[in-house]
């Protein structure tokens, strides 16, 4: 077991904690030392060096972690697992419970953890909207039956490809063939089962997220953020507050103001500049 503050050595990235009662979730928190099993630190590097080489934001100064060796069953009680609850550069910060806003920086973070950690529970996992949680406690590779890998390859083909499909964590014909259109599209041979096809696919996906992450976001995708908002509200709110946001859609004024808006998003020709 080996004490650190940081990832990388002394230039490296800050690791801070901010969980109530001292520093609210979302801030910046404070300098923390973690107890680490060496061997899960060196996966650590590797890994958070090979997601933010790729990040168009690069190199963070903080990351806010709610825990690594900590005192209950599994890898945490190891010193094995890692709970990531956001990252700050100097402009800009991605909260994991902020996912419905910044869904492109998050799964492109997510597919690079992926290639490095069997195991990562994320935003739509129970009880992990909050934070991702990732360890090494199984092998990389993908699994129709795992909950959590299937939840992450809906998420992409749903906010990173544009299929529309049910994210619901279990695999199923119509998420197969999603799959299998996407897998086509971008080169990569199927079946995604095969752990050389899934780690291709979840580095071009990472790409394609990273690119998307940096195209000015259109009215129309903060409209459709807003709509998942709404549809996530505890049902005694949800219904006057979709009234109120569909008759402002359907008023006349907004919707010829709406029909006359281009979703500028240009995923082909991003897919076209990795693949090639
Ligand atoms: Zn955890």
């Amino acid at each position: 077991m080996k004490t650190i503050n940081a990832i990388n050595g002394i230039n490296g990235i800050a690791l801070h904690y901010a969980r109530l009662p001292q520093h609210p979730y979302g801030t910046i928190g404070r300098p923390q030392d973690f107890k680490v099993e060496e061997g899960f630190f060196e996966i650590l590097k590797t890994a958070f060096d090979e997601v933010f080489t790729n990040c168009p934001l690069g190199k963070p100064n903080v990351i806010t972690c709610a825990g690594i060796l900590v005192n209950k069953p599994g890898h945490h009680g190891l010193g094995k697992a890692f709970d990531l609850d956001a990252i700050f550069w100097d402009d800009h910060t991605l909260i994991t419970n902020n996912f419905i806003h910044q869904k492109e920086l998050y799964l492109g973070i997510e597919s690079y953890l992926r290639k490095h950690f069997g195991i990562v529970l994320n935003y739509l996992y129970p009880n992990h909207a909050d934070h991702w949680h990732f360890d090494t406690s199984v092998n990389v590779d993908y699994n129709e039956s795992s909950k959590s890998e299937t939840l992450y390859l809906q998420m992409v083909l749903k906010y990173i490809y544009g299929k529309s499909i049910i994210v619901d964590g279990i695999s199923g014909p119509q998420t197969r063939a999603a799959t299998r259109e996407v897998f086509d599209r971008l080169g990569v041979s199927s079946p995604i089962t095969t752990k050389v096809n899934y780690l291709k696919f979840l580095d071009i996906t990472g790409k394609i997220a990273f690119k998307l992450s940096e195209e000015k976001v259109s009215p129309l995708q903060l409209l459709e953020n807003l709509e998942t908002v709404v549809e996530n509200l505890p049902t005694e709110n949800k219904h006057g507050v979709s009234q109120a946001l569909n008759s402002f859609v359907m008023h006349h004024d907004t919707s010829t103001w709406l029909n006359g808006l281009d979703d500028d998003h240009d995923l082909e020709s991003i897919i076209n500049d990795v693949i090639t």
